[in-house]
């Protein structure tokens, strides 16, 4: 709610504080049973792992996110799901009365298949972020400054959102949100070692932020400098200094530095460093010994980073990355009520539509809460859990 400025649905977020390990366990007891490997969940609160503060909980699988997927998939076919591939939900079925009978299709052949939904239809959409149109209307430009654009599915077109406001529902207010790390890399790629709190400085050489943020505050701070961007500077011992930031991440060191290396630009010399980046020589030595005094000593005497992330920066060759932010996906969607039902332009629900995921609202304004883990994942599991438990009468 912090984070949202209030300016999000209280009840919303209730439901999925209290129903959401339910729903995680509902999907490892009666879906996975074990069939993805052993699961670790984390549940330090607070803790700094990969140089960041992460919040709550997080849940991984051995055998990763696709084979979750996988087994999701072939439950609801045992259980006599009915799936249409490369069949696009085209348009709602409305009723005179406004709610919602069904929806439309178009499959390979270009044949439209209609489907009656008796209990209610379901829009799972996704984000917009591949929908150039929708992002320039509805996201902050600055937003959209960015290096890498990461969200493996092209197909988030943004088309149950635009299925919805034609039915009269109602979408979020703008500026939309969209999740945003930090660790953009020039050549499109992201989750190098600079998604470590390592030293950044702006393109006047000067440090201008506490870089052990969660990944969408430290991304705002650097889209809010100059040109959207700042340098990640590491040094001859970035591989001690990923083992040491990194705590219990689940990353490889080595992985991420090889690949912060190999996009960052080799200087032999703070001078060097200062004609990459364009700025004073003098100011950034000062923003380095400065910097190296709050390691020498433990503490952070102008931004308040943790200990732990305060290692000195002085052995060359120097690595500097020139990073900006990392777009995933947008996370506003159409305004919806604790019960998933998509709500017109009076607040009213629609009869008989609902969303989950990217494509509903109501839980995110002006920033996308990076040190909530897995509520993105989680907010879909969890409503689509809760709506199909409801629809069934297994619960109110
Ligand atoms: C690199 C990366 C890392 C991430 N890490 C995390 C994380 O650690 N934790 C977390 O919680 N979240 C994370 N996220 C975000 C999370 O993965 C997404 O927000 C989440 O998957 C969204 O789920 P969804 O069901 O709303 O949309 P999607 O998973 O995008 O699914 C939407 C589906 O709808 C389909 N579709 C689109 N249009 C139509 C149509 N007209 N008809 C039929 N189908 C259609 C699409 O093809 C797609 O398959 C990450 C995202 C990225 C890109």
């Amino acid at each position: 709610m912090e984070a949202a400025e209030y300016r999000c649905d209280g009840n919303v977020w209730q439901v999925y504080i209290d129903r959401s390990a339910e729903a995680m366990e509902w999907l490892e007891d009666t879906i996975l049973k074990g069939s993805c490997g052993a699961s670790s969940p984390s549940s330090a609160a607070d803790r700094i792992a990969n140089g960041v503060n992460w919040r709550a909980t997080t849940v991984q699988w051995e055998a990763g996110f696709e084979a979750v997927i996988e087994a999701i998939m072939n439950y609801a076919v045992e259980k006599g799901t009915e799936i249409h591939f490369n069949t696009p939900a085209v348009q709602l079925v409305q009723n005179d009365d406004g709610s919602i009978a069904g929806i439309i299709g178009k499959n390979e052949d270009g044949e439209y298949i209609k489907v009656e939904a008796g209990m209610g239809t379901l829009l799972a959409t996704g984000s917009y972020d591949y929908n150039v149109d929708m992002l320039r209307e509805r996201v902050r430009p600055r937003d959209l400054r960015i290096y890498a654009h990461i969200n493996t599915s092209p197909t988030d077109t943004g088309d149950g959102h635009l299925m919805g406001l034609a039915v009269g529902a109602a979408e979020d207010e703008y500026p939309h949100v969209v999740m945003n790390d930090s660790s953009g890399s020039k050549s499109g790629g992201a989750y190098s070692a600079s998604v470590l709190s390592v030293l950044r400085v702006n393109d006047d050489g000067v440090r201008f932020v506490n870089e052990d943020l969660t990944l969408n505050y430290l991304s705002n701070a650097i889209n809010y400098q100059h040109q959207a961007h700042d340098w990640c500077i590491c040094d001859a011992n970035i591989s001690a200094m990923a083992q040491h930031m990194m705590g219990d991440a689940p990353f490889a060191p080595d992985d991420m530095t090889n690949a912060f290396i190999a996009d960052s630009v080799e200087c032999a010399s703070v001078e060097d460093m200062a004609k990459t980046i364009g700025c004073d020589a003098a100011v950034l030595q000062n923003t380095l010994d400065r910097y190296n005094e709050f390691c020498d000593k433990g503490v952070d005497e102008d931004f308040h980073k943790s200990a732990q992330t305060l290692v000195r920066i002085d052995t060359p060759p120097y690595y500097l990355f020139d990073e900006g932010s990392a777009l995933l996906v947008s996370v506003n969607g159409l305004r919806t009520n604790k019960y998933s039902e998509v709500l017109n332009g009076e607040g009213e629900p629609i009869p008989g539509l609902y969303a989950s995921g990217n494509v509903s609202g109501s839980m995110f304004y002006d920033t996308y809460p990076h040190h909530i883990a897995g509520v993105s994942t989680g907010r879909g599991l969890t409503f689509g859990w809760l709506l199909g438990r409801r629809l069934a009468g297994v619960e109110e």
